[in-house]
């Protein structure tokens, strides 16, 4: 089958052009940008995207928490497919992020329009605040309408600043009455960068994501006693720097050996007093495990309190808390064969793989079919203004999800439960 038989036709220079366009508001003069969920630089890239999916011929909606919708109804009644991603930003962001997934999920709606009423709804969703950076949680938008959190405690949440979500919504015009599960769809693909290396690394054109990491953050503190560096023999010191040192380094190590995926970080660590010439009294740090397996994060974790008791044997004092938790979100398996054999036909090579990084696409994964589709991210670089992925990858990506979304319209189930 040639690529012309099996796709929809995408215009490609439009979608690079608008992604140019819309990475260009919030820009700043060092090649990055800021739009933090519900600011002014948000509300101006929330009214392009608007008018670049009423030019597709899309029904615009809001709804209450602000998820920004373009849906194409299609001859059948009953929920849409849906594609989308987000389009806020973390500060001094590259121009790919989300962005991508939510403007070529636009050029896949407007060649869907222009082949004729499909047989299912199609729509479009840019999720509000999905990075979290201002207010958190993150992925709140998708959240909501996964019903993790209720609306009113959405609206309620405050940043930094004192600003509130709903007066924020409803200063830059996007507080909608729509319900959250308004557009509560049949099934969700979200198309997105891989911000990670794999891709690159491998020269694989697309990643097939078939689950979401799950994650565990912990703060550790271990209280020992600060003594003088010259005069204290070892082996009459409670050095909480040692012991803090060693947990990290036996944890890291841990990970390294049970090998990929598990991966385990100590990011932060901080020493009191924090001088040269002073055994340390104190040492806070942090652990960051991941793991897609939920037998594997449980036994990191399991591993990690083993630690911890064994330096209380040692007579030192440890306060632990876990700060944050996720599980792993495990995606559909026939839509991931979908969009597998969708590669196949357009003859792009791809590879199955988890994600390292938090998406809506698992926010819905509660209720719906879901999956992702992955582009290479030059270097792995993200979350930075060099990320970059070629043009014609990008192309690539957004034909695929074309492909996909054309075969999730036209009324089959494909061996996706509930469709
Ligand atoms: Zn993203």
């Amino acid at each position: 089958v040639t690529r012309r038989e099996a796709g929809l036709r995408i215009d490609a220079p439009r979608l690079l052009a608008r992604l140019a366009q819309l990475g260009a508001v919030g820009a700043d003069a060092h090649g990055g940008r800021t739009r933090l969920a519900l600011s002014a630089e948000d509300q101006a890239a929330r009214d392009l995207v608007a008018s670049w999916l009423r030019e597709a011929g899309a029904d615009v909606r809001v709804d209450a928490i602000g998820n920004l919708y373009g849906v194409l109804d299609g001859a059948q009644a009953g929920p849409p497919i849906m594609t989308g991603s987000h389009i806020d930003t973390v500060r001094r962001a590259g121009a790919y992020d989300g962005c991508y997934g939510v403007v070529a999920g636009i050029e896949v709606l407007d060649a869907l329009r222009r082949r004729g009423r499909p047989r299912r709804a199609v729509a479009v969703a840019a999720f509000t605040n999905e990075e979290g950076v201002r207010f958190a949680p993150d992925l709140l938008g998708s959240r909501v309408v996964a019903g993790h959190i209720p609306l009113e405690e959405a609206l309620a949440l405050e940043a930094d600043d004192g600003a509130r979500v709903g007066d924020e919504l409803r200063r830059i015009g996007y507080a909608g009455t729509l319900a959250p599960t308004a557009f509560l769809p049949a099934a969700f693909v979200e198309l997105h960068i891989e911000q990670g290396p794999v891709l690159d690394a491998e020269g694989v054109a697309v990643g097939v994501v078939e689950a979401v990491q799950g994650h565990a953050w912990w703060r550790i503190a271990i209280e020992g006693t600060a003594n003088h560096a010259g005069t204290t023999p070892m082996t009459l010191r409670r050095d909480a720097g040692a012991a803090a040192m060693g947990l990290a380094g036996r944890l890291v190590e841990r990970a390294r050996a049970d090998g990929v995926p598990q991966v385990a970080t100590v990011g932060t660590l901080s020493l009191e007093p924090n001088a040269i010439n002073v055994v340390p009294g104190r040492a806070v740090f942090t652990v960051d495990l991941r793991d897609p397996r939920d037998a594997m994060l449980e036994r990191a974790e399991a591993l990690l309190q083993e630690g911890l008791r064994d330096v209380e044997r040692q007579g030192f004092r440890v306060a632990a808390e876990r700060i944050s938790h996720h599980a792993a979100v495990t995606f559909d398996p026939a839509l991931c064969a979908l969009i597998e054999s969708g590669a196949r036909e357009l003859q792009l090579s791809s590879r199955r793989m988890n994600s390292g990084a938090s998406h809506d696409a698992q926010m819905l994964a509660a209720r719906c079919p879901t999956a992702m589709i992955f582009v290479p991210s030059l270097r792995g670089i993200s979350h930075n203004p060099k990320e970059h992925t070629e043009p014609a990858a990008l192309a690539q990506g957004a034909e695929l999800l074309a492909h996909t979304l054309l075969r999730l319209v036209d009324g089959g189930s494909h061996g996706i439960a509930g469709l």
